[in-house]
């Protein structure tokens, strides 16, 4: 699934908090975005992989939320609601495509690494590819209670993300045409090959 999507899934994963601690909602949403976010920060190398942790991100979850509800404080809040968005993510991910760079053709078995078996999880594509139209729809589902309870800088946080994820959807099925093109025209003809073996080998497809 696309980055905003998992961004508005970690805020409105934190919205109960608005009704439990509402002192603590704002620290809670600001962890529920950051989670939506950071799995994803390794995009260009090793993504789905090194940061993300389907079993133990699940698994530090419960007593997190434990601790955050014995000892209600910024710190414990932040921690457990970025660890709920954060397992969240990363479960989502093997339900959309897989991990290549035209994910519609369904070429890959690759969605999420599972560290604590040592294998990728195949992806089961029920949103099937990141930037789809439905992943959009998830998007604007997670963001209509979002829009309905938040003001402020929250709201208009919500609302910059739905318009990055309507622009990426746009242009999503042009893009890796468009990645291809960047390394065969412009990189490959001035970079020495040594320094070509960095962009990752989807990169350096020929034939599109
Ligand atoms: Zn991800």
């Amino acid at each position: 699934m696309m980055l905003p999507t998992h961004a508005l899934g970690g805020m409105a994963l934190a919205m109960p908090v608005a009704f439990v601690a509402p002192e603590f909602t704002g620290i809670a949403l600001v962890a529920g975005l950051l989670d939506g976010i950071v799995p994803d920060l390794n995009l260009y190398v090793g993504h789905r992989k090194s940061l993300h942790y389907p079993v133990y991100y699940s698994a530090l979850t419960l007593p997190a939320l434990t601790l955050a509800g014995l000892l209600p404080s910024v710190p414990t809040i932040f921690t457990a609601f970025f660890l709920i968005g954060a397992a969240v993510h990363s479960v989502a991910d093997i339900f959309g495509g897989g991990l290549v760079l035209r994910p519609w053709e369904a070429t890959s078995n690759r969605a999420v690494y599972d560290h604590y078996w040592a294998q990728w999880i195949a992806p089961r594509r029920w949103i099937r590819y990141d930037g789809s139209p439905s992943d959009l729809l998830v998007s604007i589902t997670l963001a209509v209670p979002l829009l309905i309870a938040l003001n402020g800088v929250l709201r208009q946080i919500v609302i910059v993300t739905l318009a990055v994820a309507s622009v990426y959807t746009v242009v999503r099925r042009l893009l890796p045409t468009l990645a291809a093109t960047l390394v065969r025209e412009v990189l490959t003809p001035r970079h020495p090959d040594h320094l070509l073996t960095y962009v990752p080998a989807r990169y350096r497809e020929s034939g599109y």
